[in-house]
């Protein structure tokens, strides 16, 4: 039609999505010599302010770090993170207990704030010559004639757009999969997790400082539901409440602010006088759900393929979607750069990402168990002491998974089977001890030297 803009080369990319993952890709593309145009639904955060809605703040870790080395973001983006040590587990009875995530201070997380992170990567994606362009929201595909048409949401004008390939960048909702789904079938499956969760917050003590420790991500681990707090660089925590959303307590049952108050005064008395407006954020904020998408295809030959979560969101237990997705994004320029074909290139990444993905997803809900019934469980406190124990004792064979997982980049899936074998090893060696000091340490070793194969050198 006549209102159709420019057709592209063939070192054009489109990208639907200038969230996180949009801009990484955008900017390691441009890089490349690619010419990048970026459609983005929302007005432009660096104008408006950040609209996100969703949770306020991330835990960054190595992978991620990694990708936004390469993108040349990582310093900019560090100048906003809090680090976070390990986890500070909040007992019901009110006492606190620091359990450290990695050796020393090379092995933390950090915490950012979500649209902070986005004005940071976006103004990087800009300045690299990646073409932003807001209030696009994509909502249409015409893949035999290479169109897509935007819909902007302010006044519903509708724009098309000529292109030579589609990345969706565009979250777990990605309005691309769907149109993809019209061409063929991805083998799209949702399981929800049956958990919600709602945001609140602690503002800054009196005298301008952290109301609680802030190098630690905190959490009130209760059984079937926990609390977490992540801090921000303005000296404020964001809360999450993760609830069932059936039974008691629930979602079901906690309606309101008053609701939330009361399960406050009996699960998490310590944080309740921490957050002034509790009943406020609990009616105010949206309840988010969660879920795990699972797809057998991520794209449609050479004109169109998903990364990120709009391929694989997960539950946020493992504090991996966005590092998953950073990590998509330098495993999708290095294909494209090797291969010419695109079709090609895009199988290729499916085929290296997909399993990976699904080993992310698959530890992401094992960690939720983990996180709100096991941390101050004894049996799980002793392997943990033994785990540590091994990681001194055996470096080049014993890696905690959390640790493979979060500074390291051996892949998801290897991390997965190692961590199956390792903690088969943990319960066999501690069954029927209450400490380490009753175990042999010579059938220990022995058994790990039998069990473990060398850790890759890379790790
Ligand atoms: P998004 O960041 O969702 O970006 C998608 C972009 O596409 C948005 O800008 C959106 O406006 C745009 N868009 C949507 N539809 C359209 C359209 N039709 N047209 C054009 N643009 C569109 N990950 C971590 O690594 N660490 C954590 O600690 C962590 N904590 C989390 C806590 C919670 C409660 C949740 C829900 C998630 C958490 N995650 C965490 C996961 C992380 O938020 C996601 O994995 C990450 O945001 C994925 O990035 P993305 O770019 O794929 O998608």
């Amino acid at each position: 039609g006549p209102n159709v803009t420019a057709i592209p080369d063939n070192r054009h990319i489109t990208l639907i999505g200038a969230g996180l993952a949009g801009a990484v890709l955008a900017t390691l593309l441009v890089q490349r010599g690619w010419r990048v145009d970026v459609y983005e639904k929302r007005g432009d955060p660096r104008v408006q302010g950040y609209g996100g809605g969703r949770s306020i703040n991330l835990a960054l870790a190595e992978r991620g770090r990694h990708a936004l080395r390469l993108a040349g973001a990582d310093d900019a983006v560090m100048k906003h993170a809090v680090m976070m040590r390990g986890r500070m587990v909040h007992f019901l009875d009110g006492r606190t207990d620091l359990q450290r995530y990695g050796r020393d201070d090379s092995e933390v997380i950090w915490s950012v704030h979500r649209g902070e992170l986005n004005v940071v990567l976006l103004d990087i994606a800009e300045r690299a010559g990646a073409r932003l362009h807001f209030d696009r929201g994509l909502s249409n595909v015409d893949f035999d004639a290479r169109i897509a048409m935007f819909t902007d949401p302010r006044d519903g004008s509708t724009h098309q757009v000529a292109f030579e390939s589609l990345v969706g960048a565009d979250g777990a909702g990605s309005a691309l999969r769907s149109a993809m789904t019209k061409q063929v079938d991805l083998g799209e499956r949702t399981e929800s997790l049956g958990h919600s969760y709602k945001e609140l917050e602690i503002p800054p003590a009196r005298d301008g400082s952290f109301s609680i420790e802030p190098n630690a991500l905190h959490i009130w681990p209760r059984g079937r539901y926990m609390c977490i707090a992540l801090p921000n660089d303005e000296r404020t925590f964001t809360v999450t409440l993760f609830l069932p959303n059936e039974g008691d307590p629930s979602f079901a049952t906690v309606r309101t602010g008053h609701d939330a108050r009361a399960l406050f005064e009996r699960d998490f008395a310590d944080a309740l006088p921490l957050i002034p407006d509790l009943e406020q954020d609990f009616e105010r904020n949206p309840t988010g759900i969660l879920a795990t998408l699972y797809l057998d295809r991520w794209h449609l030959d050479g004109r169109a393929v998903l990364l990120g979560d709009a391929a694989h969101a997960m539950v946020p237990f493992h504090g991996q979607g966005m590092n998953c997705a950073f990590e998509d994004c330098v495993a999708l320029a290095e294909q494209l750069d090797a291969q010419p074909d695109r079709a090609a290139a895009f199988a290729a990444f499916q085929a290296d990402r997909l399993p990976n993905a699904r080993a992310i997803q698959q530890m992401a809900l094992e960690n939720y168990l983990e996180m709100r019934d096991r941390v101050d469980d004894d049996d799980y406190l002793l392997q943990r002491a033994l785990e540590r124990e091994l990681a001194q004792r055996h470096p080049d064979r014993f890696m905690p998974r959390y640790a493979m997982v979060t500074f390291h980049r051996i892949p998801y899936a290897r991390a997965f089977e190692r961590g199956r074998q390792q903690r088969d090893l943990l319960v066999d060696l501690t069954r029927g001890h209450a400490s380490l000091d009753t175990l042999d340490w010579n059938v220990v070793d022995a058994a790990v030297r039998e069990r473990l194969s060398p850790l890759p050198v890379d790790a």
